[in-house]
């Protein structure tokens, strides 16, 4: 098979932080993450607030530098990047943030913004930057006309398209979408999401979208990861994830899904307790101190995300859940 867009082996980060009596603690908020994105292939990265999907994300990008592991993008090692390799990687490499309030720059016009990547990159597109702009902002559904508006003169959803359209303007092969939609207004969500699914499908971008619940990223995403406490415990095919997750926690998330009517047998899982610290993960099995199926071994050894199913499916637990949601 060809090699992948991006390949990602054994990501790490770890933040040192102050912590009591303690002055070299570590925040282990990635910690060893193995996967990949084809060219065109969609991967949902999914867990609860403080996972690491943010820290993941930006790491991505290389906005934020890696403690350990290594990036491939195209084949290259872009790990540990320097400033002369990474400007030409930034055309290719983009990211949509969380909060289209913040990351747009209130002072700018509309037309600055998502021009700001075609300057940067010294890109001069056929007809110019203001044609280009036009046409990035009619992609997203706003009009050439919005380009001399200022950010605040939009709505939530209106920014979230500026900041797509921002990000789509270099031309991208992949795009690091984190937590697109989670700012927005419950309606909009649904909007802004299909504009996302069809880009991505018209301009067969990778993509990792990076949300905290499994809803978003079911109709976006033809594999999906799930991430708990700095690792991934379960990742595969989407529809062999919805259909039969394996790890107890993609149970216990899907079951905060909506449609708990699929649950059958197993019926609703409620999670009880908070995610431990990051500073100090628990031994073994990070998930073992929520889990209804722990037992000694979950705590004295760490389970590996092992291939089952022909390898279509792969889970970190001793105690797999087997069969069919309902
Ligand atoms: P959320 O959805 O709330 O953004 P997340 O899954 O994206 O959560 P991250 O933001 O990646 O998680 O954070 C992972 C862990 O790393 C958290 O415990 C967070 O407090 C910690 N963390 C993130 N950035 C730093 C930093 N600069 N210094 C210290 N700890 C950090």
């Amino acid at each position: 098979m060809s090699e992948p867009l991006l390949r990602v082996e054994g990501l790490t980060k770890h933040f040192p932080v102050r912590a009591g009596w303690r002055s070299s603690a570590r925040v282990r908020a990635v910690d060893g993450l193995d996967f990949e994105v084809r060219a065109g292939q969609t991967l949902g990265l999914v867990g609860e607030s403080g996972c690491g999907k943010t820290t993941t994300g930006r790491m991505l990008v290389r906005l934020l530098e890696p403690t350990g592991g290594r990036i491939t993008f195209e084949g290259r090692d872009i790990t540990h990047a320097r400033r002369g390799v990474l400007r030409p990687l930034r055309r290719d490499l983009q990211i949509i943030f969380q909060d289209p309030y913040a990351s747009l720059n209130p002072r700018h016009t509309v037309g600055r913004i998502v021009a700001m990547p075609l300057l940067v990159n010294g890109i001069e597109p056929p007809g110019g930057v203001r044609q280009r702009v036009g046409e990035l902002l009619e992609l997203v559904g706003l009009g050439p006309e919005h380009q001399n508006r200022y950010p605040h003169e939009f709505s939530g959803g209106q920014r979230q398209r500026i900041g797509i359209a921002r990000a789509l303007a270099s031309g991208p092969k992949l795009i690091v979408a984190d937590e697109p939609v989670s700012a927005l207004d419950v309606s909009i969500q649904a909007q802004v999401i299909n504009l996302l699914r069809k880009l991505q499908r018209e301009l067969d971008l990778g993509f990792v979208l990076i949300a905290h619940d499994l809803a978003v990223v079911r109709h976006f995403c033809q594999r999906v990861a799930v991430m708990y406490l700095g690792k991934i415990v379960e990742v595969g095919e989407r529809d062999d994830i919805y259909a039969r997750p394996q790890h107890p926690y993609t149970r216990a998330l899907l079951s905060a899904v909506p449609d708990v009517g699929r649950l059958g047998p197993t019926g609703r899982i409620r999670l009880t307790g908070d995610v431990p610290t990051p500073l100090d993960p628990p031994s073994g099995c990070r998930f073992r101190t929520r889990c209804w199926k722990a037992r000694a071994i979950c705590a004295s050894t760490e389970p590996e995300l092992v291939p089952r199913d022909g390898g279509r499916q792969s889970t970190a637990c001793h105690f797999p859940e087997r069969g069919e949601l309902a």
